[in-house]
C-alpha cells in the first residue's frame, strides 16, 4: 500500500490498544497510514521497538512523560543505547497543567533540557509535549538552540507557533481534535505551511471527545485543516507528506 498519510504522533503501546493492537495497525495500514509510535513510560519502550521491527509502516520514537522526570537518567541512557532504531526522541517536554509546584517545574525543565541535548547528540528530531506550557517550552528550545523540533498538539498562542515555524524552522502537528477545537483551527492557520504535520495522538484527541482515537483517523486532521486553509485536500496531503519526510530523515532511508 502506498503511503498517503503519516500519523506523526500516536501511542500504539498504550494499554487502550492492548486487546486489538494488531487490528488497529492493520486497519491503518490498509488506509495508507504510516505511524510514528511515541513511547513515554519505561514499560512501553521495548514494545515500541518491537512494533517497529515487526511492521514496516510503524516507526519508533522513545521519550518520557514529563510527569516522570525523576526517571530521566534511565531514559537518557536507554535512548542513547537504542538510538539507531529510532526515528525521533520524544515525546518529552513540559506539562504545567498537572505540575503546579515551582520547584518541581524546575526539575521537569532540567529534564527537558537534557533530552534536547540528547536529541542533538544522536542527531534525531525531537517530539515535544507542552501542555499549558507552550511559551515556556519554546523559550527553553530557543535557549538550547534546538533544531529539528516537532511540537505536537500545541496549546499555546497561535502567534507563538507562527514565529516558531517561520523563523525557527520548527514543525507543528495538527491533531484530529481540530474538528472540535477552535484553538487548533487557529493554530492550523498560523503555522507556516511547510512546517505543518498531522497526528492523532491516539488513543486520545479523537474527532469525538469520548471515543477512543486510532491512527486510521489521521485523514480527518488533514481534511479539516484543508477546509480551514481553503486548500485542495489532495494538494495539502502531498505538502504535509513532504514536510514529514523532510523532518524525519530516517523515514526516507526506510
Ligand atoms: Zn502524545
Amino acid at each position: 500500500m502506498k503511503t498517503l498519510y503519516i500519523d506523526t504522533h500516536c501511542h500504539l503501546t498504550s494499554t487502550e490498544f492492548q486487546s486489538d493492537r494488531l487490528e488497529v495497525i492493520t486497519a491503518a495500514t490498509s488506509s495508507g497510514v504510516e505511524m510514528i509510535c511515541s513511547a513515554i513510560t519505561p514499560s512501553e519502550w521495548q514494545e515500541c521497538l518491537d512494533l517497529a521491527a515487526e511492521f514496516p509502516n510503524v516507526h519508533a520514537s522513545v521519550g518520557l512523560d514529563p510527569m516522570l522526570y525523576q526517571e530521566t537518567e534511565s531514559a537518557l541512557s536507554w535512548i542513547h543505547m537504542n538510538s539507531e532504531k529510532l526515528v525521533a526522541v520524544g515525546e518529552v517536554g513540559l506539562d504545567h497543567y498537572y505540575l503546579r509546584d515551582h520547584a518541581a517545574r524546575e526539575l521537569q525543565e532540567e529534564s527537558f533540557r537534557r533530552f534536547i541535548g540528547l536529541a542533538a547528540q544522536v542527531d534525531l528530531p525531537l517530539q515535544v509535549h507542552s501542555r499549558s506550557a507552550g511559551r515556556r517550552a519554546l523559550q527553553v528550545l530557543y535557549d538550547c538552540d534546538a533544531k529539528a523540533v516537532h511540537l505536537h498538539a500545541f496549546d499555546g498562542k497561535a502567534s507563538l507557533a507562527r514565529t516558531a515555524s517561520e523563523d525557527h524552522d520548527y514543525y507543528f502537528s495538527i491533531p484530529t481534535s481540530i474538528v472540535r477545537s477552535q484553538q487548533k483551527k487557529k493554530l492550523a492557520k498560523a503555522i507556516h505551511i511547510e512546517h505543518l504535520l498531522i497526528e492523532t495522538d491516539s488513543p486520545v484527541l479523537g474527532p469525538e471527545k469520548s471515543k477512543r482515537n486510532t491512527p486510521s483517523n489521521v485523514n480527518v486532521a488533514l481534511e479539516e485543516t484543508a477546509t480551514i486553509l481553503g486548500r485542495n485536500p489532495e494538494e495539502l496531503r502531498e505538502i504535509v507528506l513532504e514536510n514529514t519526510m523532510r523532518l524525519y530523515s530516517r523515514l526516507r532511508q526506510g
